[in-house]
């Protein structure tokens, strides 16, 4: 038997949380012979922390083999103690009339306090996975404040984009999804993210050419995918937590493959002409299990360029709006 691996995650008694815990103490994370240990972090009230125990009790009558033991806290240094995977899923939400410069302030907040939180008491192999929004902003905010863990190791959610993406593919060309291949995600987990479909292939044929409809390529599947989000709360009437759940299971899983290639949001250090100091979402080789090396040998053409110029710019501006909190 396997040591059991200590798994942190914020928002636990959240929408995503009540999709993703269950998952994560089945084995669809880590692998079917790797028990876990879950430590639960929620904020510090009554209603959160009642809604946590629940959880918690539903995760006891799963009678999951692989869970090993559960912590339930509202205290981040209990919470994050020796854990190896931080998954960040709690994030403050955009209140009614809220500009977006607060949000990313008021969220920015609690990224820094994470982040130096996790440097301190996490295992030394600690890995993070921010998906609570703005994601890319929060994961550099957070990275920022680690003196321990080095910035590779914190890492945003796209993975969500590029399975959308696929799924979008494999439905224009009327395929099966696993014929679409190559689909990497790039820039901010935004409606300005580009899924860039120039390299993509359905069937080992560039999808292009198989699907043939350039118009739609360029408009219609980007402006489906990036918007997919808020047509999901238009459709049910509240957000896409089961997917999102589902998407931060394979960006761990991925990254604890090694030969996995898939669209991670990982400090940019300038590939493709991403501002060096963003976190922005490009393609990456899982090297060994948690270590990744970003590949930078796709070819953009001008069409590429401009929405890759474009989400930059928006992720720089996003750093503009915390920059007093990063360092
Ligand atoms: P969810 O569990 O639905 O979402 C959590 C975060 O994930 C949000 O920031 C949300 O962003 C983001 N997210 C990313 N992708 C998606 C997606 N596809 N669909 C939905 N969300 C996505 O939120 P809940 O409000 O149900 O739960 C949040 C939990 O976090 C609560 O239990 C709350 O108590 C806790 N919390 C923790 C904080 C902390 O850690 N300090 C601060 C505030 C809350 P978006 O809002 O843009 O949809």
């Amino acid at each position: 038997m396997k040591t059991p691996i200590r798994v942190a995650v914020t928002g636990a008694a959240g929408q995503i949380g009540y999709s993703l815990l269950f998952r994560i103490a089945s084995g669809a994370m880590f692998g079917p012979d790797q028990p876990v240990i879950l430590q639960l972090i929620e904020v510090p009230f009554e209603k959160a922390l009642k809604a946590l125990e629940g959880v918690a009790m539903e995760l006891d009558d799963c009678a999951f083999p692989l869970l090993k033991g559960m912590v339930l806290t509202s205290d981040p240094k209990v919470g994050f103690k020796d854990a190896n995977w931080a998954l960040l899923v709690g994030a403050k939400p955009r209140g009614p009339g809220m500009e977006r410069a607060d949000l990313l302030k008021d969220n920015g907040k609690i990224f820094t306090a994470m982040g130096e939180i996790i440097d301190t008491v996490a295992a030394d192999d600690a890995r993070v996975a921010v998906v609570g929004n703005p994601a890319n902003t929060n994961c550099m905010i957070a990275a920022s404040k680690a003196k321990r863990l080095p910035p590779e190791r914190f890492t945003a959610m796209v993975r969500l984009d590029q399975n959308r993406a696929q799924a979008q593919l494999a439905k224009k060309a009327g395929t099966d999804l696993t014929a679409v291949k190559d689909i990497y995600i790039y820039g901010n987990h935004s409606p300005s993210m580009f899924p860039a479909f120039a390299h993509a292939t359905i069937g080992g044929r560039p999808a292009a050419e198989v699907i043939g409809d350039d118009a739609w390529l360029r408009d219609g599947f980007l402006s489906t995918v990036g918007k997919r989000g808020a047509a999901i709360i238009a459709a049910r009437g509240l957000s896409s937590a089961a997917s999102a759940a589902n998407a931060l299971v394979d960006h761990v899983r991925s990254l604890v493959t090694p030969g996995a290639v898939h669209s991670v949001a990982v400090k940019s250090n300038g590939a493709y002409g991403f501002d060096p100091a963003v976190w922005a979402g490009l393609p990456v080789r899982t090297t060994t299990p948690g270590s990744y090396e970003i590949l930078t040998g796709y070819a953009m053409d001008d069409f590429a360029k401009s929405k890759l110029a474009a989400t930059n710019r928006e992720l720089v501006e996003e750093r503009s709006f915390v920059a007093e909190l990063i360092g």
